[in-house]
């Protein structure tokens, strides 16, 4: 077992790593900590759900910081702008442009598996150890330090303890010290890969009876569709072989590209999620003594904006901006640090979180009034602001 030495190089540890666990990780070792990271899974690659990632010029800023923008535009597809808007029918009813920041695209879009490699090997890079198949067991927060306890018989000392173990976190049970779920908004999403067939060279929505459908690139060949859908009953769930035919089923209505889609690219033996789309903004401070949470632990977003993956990773530039200003081995200046760090991203979060909301209740209906044009263009401006 290790203690923590004062002016040594301090010892972080990250619960988790997803998106977020692994850039704040890389944020970290970047200022000088020695971080482990530990994650329940055999690999990172279990923990991948979904298809498609949409990086909004917010997410590659931070990317930027951790060193991994470059990777990501070098695999992705860098859009020219945001989006487009029609009908069900495929005429045009307005341009996207999005709210790009200076310096880069307005969106990159890539796979979730290149996303996570990058992010791994920046880590590797940085030093950054990540163990697999390992959780806590206990966390002790001893007030100079905190005693963790692992699954595999180990322990050690840390200076701060990083919950970014996603939206079912039990980190947050320690933090909060409270039950917090995320709320199921009424709405599934079918996501499928498809060829980025001439023409996806943002995204592009189609508003139809069923619902909202979309392509996103994510490649210079790759590109996902997705369909969100009222879907009352979070727990119906269809298996994988209907899904197909489900799928092709919602989508009758559409023409234009949609219905190219549907005739052309959704198999029988395609490979189609389904998932709830649920939001949660945890409430303030999101840290208690030396333990804080990150990421979808604390905010999460459903993906009407491309912003949840965004914020994780502008959540562990902050924090390790924050850690690296203090003095770590003060319990007070840690509690400073990260009162300062949940301070400098509640607001940001919870727009995010609330727009998302309010655009999935427009698309299903319950909230027919929600201004999810001005909204959008709103929230995407603010997210310009610096961190
Ligand atoms: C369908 C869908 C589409 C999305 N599309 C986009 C998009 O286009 N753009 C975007 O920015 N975001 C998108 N998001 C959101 C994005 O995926 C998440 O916001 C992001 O992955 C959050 O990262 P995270 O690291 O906080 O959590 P996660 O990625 O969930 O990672 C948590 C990690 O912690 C591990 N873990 C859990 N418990 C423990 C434990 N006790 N011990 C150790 N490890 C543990 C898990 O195995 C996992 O690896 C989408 C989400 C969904 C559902």
């Amino acid at each position: 077992m290790q203690n923590i030495t004062p002016g040594s190089r301090e010892r972080v540890l990250v619960v988790g790593a997803g998106i977020g666990g692994v850039a704040t990780a890389v944020a970290l070792a970047q200022q000088g900590f020695e971080v482990d990271v530990v994650e329940i899974t055999e690999s990172t690659r279990q923990s991948i759900f979904g298809v498609g990632i949409i990086q909004p010029s917010n997410a590659l800023r931070a990317l930027d910081v951790i060193g991994a923008k470059d990777a990501c535009l070098e695999i992705g597809f860098a859009a020219p702008a945001w989006g487009r808007k029609e009908d069900a029918q495929g005429n045009v009813l307005f341009e996207m442009p999005g709210a790009p920041i200076e310096g880069y695209p307005p969106m990159n879009g890539v796979t979730r598996p290149e996303l996570h490699r990058i992010l791994l090997e920046r880590a590797a890079q940085e030093g950054v150890a990540v163990r697999y198949s390992t959780t806590f067991t206990s966390i002790d927060d001893r007030a100079e330090s905190v005693r963790v306890e692992f699954s595999d018989g180990s322990a050690a000392d840390y200076a701060v303890v990083v919950g970014a173990d996603g939206v079912g976190s039990t980190v947050r049970e320690q933090v909060l010290h409270a039950e917090l779920r995320p709320t199921y908004i009424g709405q599934s999403a079918f996501r499928v890969n498809i060829p980025r067939l001439p023409g996806i060279d943002r995204i592009i929505l189609q508003e139809g009876e069923a619902g909202m459908a979309g392509v996103v690139p994510i490649g210079p060949e790759l590109a996902y569709f997705f369909l969100n859908v009222p879907w009352p009953d979070r727990s119906v769930r269809p298996t994988r072989e209907e899904l197909p035919g489900l799928l092709r089923g919602y989508l009758a209505e559409f023409g234009g590209l949609t219905g190219e889609i549907r005739d052309h690219h959704i198999h029988d033996d395609s490979d189609i999620v389904l998932r709830p789309e649920e939001g949660m903004i945890a409430p303030a401070p999101w840290h208690t003594g030396r333990v804080v949470l990150i990421g979808d632990a604390v905010h999460a977003v459903p993906p009407h904006l491309g912003q949840g993956a965004a914020q994780a990773i502008e959540d562990g530039v902050v924090l390790a901006e924050e850690l690296a200003a203090a003095d770590l081995a003060s319990g007070a200046s840690v509690a400073a640090a990260l009162a300062s760090y949940t301070e400098r991203r509640y607001e940001r979060c919870k727009l995010i979180v609330e727009t998302c909301i309010g655009i999935g209740r427009y698309e299903i209906g319950t909230d027919p009034a929600f201004d999810h044009v001005g909204e959008t263009q709103r929230t995407m401006e603010a997210m310009v602001a610096p961190l």
